[in-house]
């Protein structure tokens, strides 16, 4: 089962998109110098096809994007969530996992962020970061990351 936090609109996690984005809890990570440690606490509720139906019916005229922050606890889960929303609504759907390797399958995935967070390297806006964004194109993954890199004039 997927508990989420929280979730919010934003508009920088994912280019191009205005995403509803929903951070679920009990990250297995552990990444030293988490941004936010609550999130690998047993804490939240349930998310399941019925939430997420709600959320999006929510928000469905003003997002683009549905984003999956975590769930690296139970992957074959998000995988089937994120199915849900791909079949069931006119959204992109996204994946932020702190594993580095691809999920089994990346068909319901517009885009994949990849890689625990190391504060030696940086999060996806900085230019040494160990983190990796992908945009799928036709199951392709393509590396997107330096979209999150602003030019220095
Ligand atoms: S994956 Fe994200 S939430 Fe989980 S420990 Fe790492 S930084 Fe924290």
């Amino acid at each position: 089962m997927l508990k989420y936090y929280n979730y919010d609109i934003v508009f920088q996690e994912v280019p191009d998109e205005v995403t509803l984005a929903v951070n679920l809890s009990n990250c297995p990570n552990h990444c030293p110098g988490c941004h936010s440690p609550h999130l690998c606490k047993d804490i939240g509720n349930k998310l399941d096809e019925e939430t997420i139906s709600d959320m999006i019916s929510k928000y469905n005229k003003s997002i683009t994007c549905f984003c999956f922050m975590g769930g690296d606890a139970n992957q074959d889960e998000v995988i089937k969530m994120a199915e849900y929303v791909h079949k069931t609504f006119d959204k992109k759907v996204a994946w932020y996992s702190g594993k580095q390797t691809f999920p089994k399958d990346i068909t319901p995935f517009q885009y994949l962020k990849l890689g625990p967070y190391n504060p030696k390297y940086g999060g996806l806006d900085k230019k040494t970061t160990n983190q990796r964004m992908y945009k799928i194109n036709n199951t392709k993954p393509v590396d997107i990351t330096n979209r999150f890199w602003r030019k220095v004039i």
